[in-house]
């Protein structure tokens, strides 16, 4: 089984966004610690660490099952060395908010090369960049999403995931999320159940499987192979409802937080519930 649930807003504080996911009929949830738009962020005041920890508690969401975001704004390969270290230090802060609140789990996009550098140097700066935050913190892993390949975005293809891996020195506190969407933008079909599988065959074969510690289940508004990066409510777009069932049964794929960016938070909760009936 998988934990089920929604990227939820914290607004009025992180501890709210615990009874919003309940709401839906989450079990697991992921969020921004902090606006995902500014560099800036007031600290985690402590009212608000302990308000989190115990409705985290209170309603039986341990840190496996929550997947926090980091800001927008962080490019982990930046060509510049200002905004590398700009980038580098507020990725420092998402951990050390992790850390405070308890959570063992942070999602970002790897990074982009502005078509300033190359792709590998591009990817080797991600490695280092996750390198030296793992060096200074503890406990939460650095999961890196694919993405949908815009613009000079990197980590669209498997290989450059399994790139920046091979480059990270604790292989523990390394994994990737694969968000639906973004792989069928990027060229990775799952318009059907073999599609879908042949998909995640590679993943394993390219990345390793074991790697994989959280997804974002997206339908998409983007053609496969467009590396344009628009969601769409499960069913709706252009994968379809075939993969998402095929996703819920994999037997390879147990235990992780699998989280919706879909565009219609009104029909989280049915969408949920009827992700976790094709699990069966
Ligand atoms: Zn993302
Ligand atoms: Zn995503």
């Amino acid at each position: 089984m998988n934990y089920l649930g929604a990227h939820i807003s914290a607004a009025g504080g992180v501890d709210k966004a615990v009874e919003r996911a309940v709401a839906i009929g989450a079990d697991a949830f992921a969020l921004f610690t902090k606006n995902q738009r500014q560099w800036q962020a007031k600290p985690l005041a402590d009212e608000t660490i302990e308000a989190f920890r115990a409705a985290c508690e209170a309603h039986g969401f341990g840190p496996g099952q929550i997947l926090p975001h980091d800001s927008y704004l962080i490019n982990l390969g930046h060509p510049e060395a200002e905004g590398l270290a700009k980038s580098r230090a507020a990725f420092l802060e998402e951990f050390r908010r992790c850390e405070q609140l308890g959570l063992s789990l942070l999602n970002f996009h790897p990074g982009s090369h502005l078509r300033k550098i190359s792709e590998s140097d591009c990817l080797a700066r991600i490695a280092e960049s996750i390198n030296q935050v793992l060096a200074e913190t503890q406990g939460v892993t650095a999961v890196i999403e694919n993405t949908a390949g815009q613009g000079s975005n990197l980590g669209w293809r498997f290989e450059q995931l399994a790139e920046i891996i091979d480059q990270v020195d604790d292989k523990s506190r390394v994994g990737v999320c694969i968000d639906t969407c973004h792989a069928f933008a990027a060229g990775y079909d799952l318009r059907t159940s073999d599609a879908c599988t042949a998909t995640f065959d590679e993943l394993d074969r390219v990345v390793g499987l074991g790697y994989l510690r959280g997804m974002h289940l997206n339908d998409a508004k983007s053609e496969l192979g467009s590396r344009v990066d628009r969601h769409h409510s499960l069913g709706q777009g252009n994968i379809g409802l075939a993969a998402f069932t095929t996703l819920m049964r994999d037997p390879r794929i147990g235990g992780i937080p699998m989280i919706l960016e879909t565009i219609d938070p009104s029909i989280w909760a049915e969408e949920i519930a009827w992700l976790r009936a094709q699990a069966g």
